[in-house]
């Protein structure tokens, strides 16, 4: 570890959390316990997926408005084209904006038949991630966060075309790019130089995995265009049965992988939750964010914080 960072650093540190809208009740009151232990830091945003092939509409809806109604954190809602005609999509952000929502992450999707299947654009609809932001623009002036890939997407024949399309996304208004997951931060290092020669100033926000299931994250890292190095594959050696050391190992691999970015001088990261606090708090807590006491919001109707 580099700990030579300056203690005053979390002050300017600013984080995201995403979460899945849960499938059952006791997925939902797990997502609550999440968003109970990490309101308190305050995030810069909280977002919620939108299942493969828009197949989580509703409950996306309705995590972001119990987020809206229940909480202090802005939520911001995924939104994906795959799969619908336009009037499909504007219909969605139609709702999104009744509910009061303002920012959005702004997505083409994945096919819902996974693996091997190949994208195929909706004949009526819109056909990227960068028709997505231009969609919703026509609808008002919201933040919009797109996707980014340091390793590139898996579908781009090369670097050039991958930012050429991250290039259109910013033309069409999108405000902030989140990075697949990665675990070399060279690669994250080299994406931004490439980036910001092809004239991209957005922020470029690396989306932090913390590793719950190390066989999980081998087993989509290839259909996400992302790598596992063999070095991350060996720490977890011999831990499947062995959840506690697992969590140890996972919680220092990501705090290893964050304050090295902190060094390289990052303010903004966001993290994949997989609805879960404990790692995304603690990380946290080594990047010198701590809990603040909220006015508003789960914190303050309980009468305590939660952490
Ligand atoms: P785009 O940015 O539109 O395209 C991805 C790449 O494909 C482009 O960089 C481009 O190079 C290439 N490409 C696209 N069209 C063409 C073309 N016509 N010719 C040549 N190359 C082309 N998925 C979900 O289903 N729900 C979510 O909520 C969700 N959230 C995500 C959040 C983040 C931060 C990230 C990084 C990904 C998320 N995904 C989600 C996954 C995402 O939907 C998939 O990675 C999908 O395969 C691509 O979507 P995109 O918006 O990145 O696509």
């Amino acid at each position: 570890f580099r700990f030579s960072r300056r203690p005053d650093i979390g002050d300017k540190i600013r984080v995201s959390f995403e979460f899945f809208p849960p499938k059952t009740d006791e997925m939902e009151a797990r997502l609550w316990e999440t968003v109970t232990r990490l309101e308190p830091l305050k995030p810069n945003f909280v977002s919620v997926t939108y299942g493969a092939g828009g197949s989580t509409r509703e409950r996306t809806a309705r995590t972001v408005k119990r987020i809206l109604d229940q909480s202090a954190l802005p939520p911001a809602a995924h939104l994906t084209c795959i799969d619908a005609d336009k009037d499909s999509v504007d219909q969605v952000i139609r709702q999104f904006v009744d509910l009061g929502v303002t920012r959005f992450v702004a997505l083409r999707g994945d096919p819902a038949a996974g693996v091997g299947t190949r994208y195929q654009p909706h004949p009526g609809g819109y056909a990227n991630g960068a028709d997505m932001v231009a969609a919703l623009k026509r609808h008002g002036d919201f933040d919009i966060s797109v996707s980014a890939y340091p390793e590139k997407h898996p579908e781009s024949p090369d670097f050039a075309t991958d930012i050429e399309m991250l290039k259109r996304k910013v033309d069409n208004g999108a405000t902030r790019a989140i990075t697949q997951f990665f675990f070399d931060n060279d690669i994250y290092e080299r994406y931004v130089e490439r980036v910001r020669r092809a004239g991209i100033y957005i922020p470029i926000v690396p989306g932090i995995l913390p590793v719950h299931n190390i066989r999980q994250v081998a087993n989509f890292s290839a259909r996400a265009g992302a790598h596992v190095p063999p070095w991350l594959s060996e720490r977890f050696e011999g831990l499947d049965d062995d959840p506690q050391t697992h969590a140890l190992v996972a919680s220092a691999v990501a705090a290893e992988q964050v304050l090295d970015l902190v060094e390289r001088g990052v303010s903004d990261f966001h993290f994949y939750t997989m609805n879960r606090a404990d790692l995304a708090f603690a990380i946290c807590h080594m990047i010198g964010i701590r809990s603040q006491p909220s006015e508003r919001g789960i914190g303050a109707a309980a009468g305590s914080a939660a952490a």
